[in-house]
């Protein structure tokens, strides 16, 4: 009796089996026939156990344990099935039967045919409604319509979706084809404006403006002369989208020069943004490179958009609009970056306006041997008010009546530095401070310097 029962437990058991698997990967047709087997063969040895069984907790046992092996192989079943036609429960039935017969026409040459024409007529009838979607918020593009089309078996699907897509495309070519150039034109995204006729400034400049951002601990310039401007550094690292959307506030686009004093992170931080955003004339770059991400970064900035920075010549002239400057260093080669920093004298009109970068006092003492004229109304202190530059003779030689220090507040390197704030305080000059009063703007008419706030009384030094 147990050798009875296992062998048609075993036996149940692999028909069943052999049918869940050509239900799933084969014919559901094939896979019925199989199961069905397997649950008669497990009813016909139902009565068997019943009687031989004297307990009725084992009788019971028995009933529930074979019983519920029919229920859960027929879940497996209904899984499986479920499974291979990616349908709901409602569905399953009909979609296993439109398989069958896709199946088997698949295997007919002559209903081949019957299949592709199937697909066509399903496009077709899609695309009677264009979005049929829309109403569940799913969309109205090809793709997402063909995936309210149900009743496919998954095998078939891609077929499907391959004929439905390429429908719709002849479609939309078509329907396009039908289209004027200025119909075509309102359907095509907007493009961003290349090209250097699309970047004029518009900056309602009528003289000169000189604005020192408030950067924190580096250096930014924004020289606007009438519509044309010049950016003298560009900030450290995370200044990018503050510059970008300053300058673009004064209707700047385009730079005319974009000088780049010298190599330090406080200098160059955010330039790859402002060359990657704003269209450039003329990169001035000293001929120093640094092993550093920052100058990497900025190199491959000018790269991408095809710049080639120089270092022109001490004597240089460049034109702004109507100011134009000079550049006078570096001279010589030094060792650090600081004494090989581009420093540049601005004239407009009767003012002039000198840039020392982050020159030191060896730089100074070759701009002085150089005999040129350093004479000017305002001078960008050298290196942040740092004691290491500002010296006694090249203060002298320039006699600024205002003086300038862009610093952060609270700085690690404490600039600007008391001697150096001594020498400024002593020879009566007016100064101002970015790390004191934020970004300070100059407007000049060519003889009237005006600044937008007062002059620092603080006289502080960093801390
Ligand atoms: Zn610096």
């Amino acid at each position: 009796m147990k050798l009875t029962k296992t062998f048609c437990l075993i036996l149940a058991g692999l028909l069943w089996v052999l049918g869940l698997y050509l239900c799933i990967t084969g014919s559901f047709r094939a896979g019925i026939p199989p199961i069905i087997a397997a649950m008669l063969i497990m009813s016909a040895s139902r009565k068997t156990p019943h009687k031989s069984e004297k307990s009725y907790v084992k009788k019971g046992l028995w009933y529930v344990v074979r019983n519920y092996t029919v229920i859960l192989l027929c879940l497996a079943s209904l899984v499986g099935i479920l499974y291979r036609n990616g349908s709901t429960p409602a569905e399953w039935l009909k979609n296993a039967f439109v398989k069958e017969e896709s199946t088997s026409a698949s295997s007919n040459p002559a209903v081949d045919h019957g299949s592709s024409t199937e697909s066509i007529q399903l496009s077709e009838e899609t695309q009677k409604d264009p979005t049929p979607n829309t109403a569940n918020g799913i969309g109205d593009s090809g793709t997402e319509a063909n995936l309210s089309l149900p009743h496919i078996p998954w095998k078939e699907y891609w077929d499907r979706y391959e004929d439905f897509t390429e429908s719709y495309a002849k479609q939309q070519k078509q329907a396009l084809e039908g289209l004027s150039d200025t119909e075509l034109s309102s359907l095509l995204p907007v493009q961003p404006e290349t090209g250097n006729e699309a970047a004029e400034n518009d900056t309602g400049v009528s003289g000169l403006e000189i604005h020192f951002l408030d950067v924190g601990q580096g250096d930014c310039t924004l020289v606007m002369c009438g519509n044309e401007a010049m950016l003298i550094d560009a900030a450290p690292d995370n200044n990018g989208t503050k510059i970008q959307s300053y300058l673009t506030k004064r209707g700047i686009h385009k730079l005319r020069y974009l000088i780049l004093t010298h190599p330090d992170a406080d200098h160059i931080g955010s330039a790859d943004v402002v060359i990657s955003k704003f269209q450039i004339d003329q990169v001035f770059m000293p001929d120093y490179e640094k092993d550093t991400y920052t100058y990497r970064d900025t190199i491959k900035a000018l790269d991408t958009q095809g710049h080639k920075p120089c270092m022109p010549q001490p004597g240089s002239r460049f034109p702004l609009g109507d100011a134009s400057f000079i550049v006078l260093a570096p001279i010589t080669p030094a060792e650090d970056p600081n004494n090989n920093s581009i420093v540049i004298k601005l004239t407009y009109g009767e003012r002039s306006f000198l840039f020392s970068g982050d020159a030191e006092e060896p730089e100074e003492t070759s701009i002085l041997a150089s005999e040129c004229d350093l004479s000017a109304d305002v001078l960008k202190v050298g290196h942040h008010g740092s004691k290491t530059s500002t010296s006694q003779d090249y203060l002298s030689a320039i006699d600024p009546t205002y003086a300038v220090i862009s610093c952060g507040a609270g700085n690690e390197y404490h600039h600007p530095h008391g001697s150096t704030l001594n020498k400024l305080r002593e020879a009566g000059i007016q100064l101002f401070r970015t790390d004191e009063q934020g970004t300070i703007t100059i407007t000049c008419d060519g003889e009237t310097i005006t600044f937008n706030c007062a002059p620092s009384e603080t006289w502080q030094s960093g801390s």
